[in-house]
């Protein structure tokens, strides 16, 4: 599932195979901009902006994409047969006298003016790999609204950029809470802890294949994906339910022991099945 530190990832691997270089090959497979053509522009970088990505080419034009829950971006040499999915998947492709940039499944692609980026990520708060970010700023977003969930103040990109549903359940096992705590009654000295603790986390990441909370080997993640297991750190049955707004439930993970708070009743079944998948 991309959070920041993927979507970080793959902004790199974009802009070391397409930066600097005049795209041969553009093909945008979305009817708004299906007649749009940026062969003979040169691709001045691709920047991550929480989990947005902006591919920024000569001429004053971004390409905007957002990767959501399964979309992604891969590299591969001209000579080598793309894997990324079947062809009807593929919603972007870019391309140079040596490297091709390949979207698949890509629910947001949109060309839009460089100067109106902010359309389309100037709703974010500040970024936890950006150069913007500003603990004070996404601390007091997060408090904003003291009656809310935890876990869902930390999904919301407004208060600050990058966490997914993996990082809410780790960061919230980390500070000794439940998701399901209102942000306001976090205690101050935690609160304090929030904005640091989010960003270690997903800078410690940010190079990795594999992410992982914990600094252990062999257990990458505290809670997350691991109900029923025991707890890393009491050996109590890890536990798992939906929460979300209705609209759109995540499954979430905490220890019932290690962390404090409001929680579902132990036996309520989530609303769907839960099949966590792979931790990236
Ligand atoms: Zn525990």
């Amino acid at each position: 599932m991309p959070e920041g530190d993927t979507v970080w990832q793959a902004a790199r691997r974009l802009h070391d195979a397409l930066a600097g270089k005049v795209l041969t090959r553009s093909d945008l497979r979305v009817p708004k901009f299906a007649t749009a053509d940026l062969t003979g522009r040169t691709v001045l970088d691709v920047t991550p902006r929480g989990k947005h990505l902006l591919t920024r080419v000569e001429g004053g034009l971004t390409l905007h994409s957002h990767l959501r829950m399964d979309g992604s971006w891969k590299v591969f040499t001209n000579d080598q047969r793309w894997t990324g999915g079947p062809a009807h998947q593929i919603r972007a492709i870019l391309g140079n006298h040596d490297r091709t940039a390949v979207g698949y499944r890509l629910p947001v692609l949109e060309l839009l003016r460089t100067a109106d980026e902010s359309r389309a990520v100037g709703h974010l708060g500040p970024d936890l790999l950006g150069p913007d970010w500003n603990p004070e700023q996404a601390l007091a977003n997060l408090l904003a609204d003291p009656a809310r969930s935890l876990g869902e103040a930390l999904l919301d990109q407004r208060n600050l950029a990058g966490i997914g549903n993996v990082y809410k359940s780790e960061v919230c096992f980390l500070l000794g809470v439940t998701p399901w705590l209102p942000a306001g009654a976090l205690p101050a000295d935690r609160a304090a802890k929030l904005p640091a603790l989010a960003k270690r986390l997903l800078d410690a990441n940010r190079e990795h294949p594999v992410r992982n909370t914990t600094g252990a080997r062999g257990q990458n993640l505290f809670v997350y994906g691991r109900a029923p297991r025991p707890c890393l750190r009491c050996g109590t049955p890890v536990r798992v339910a939906d929460q979300g707004d209705g609209s759109r439930e995540r499954p979430t993970y905490w220890c019932p022991a290690c962390q404090t708070g409001p929680a579902p009743a132990p036996g309520s079944p989530p609303t769907r099945r839960i099949r966590p998948r792979s931790p990236r």
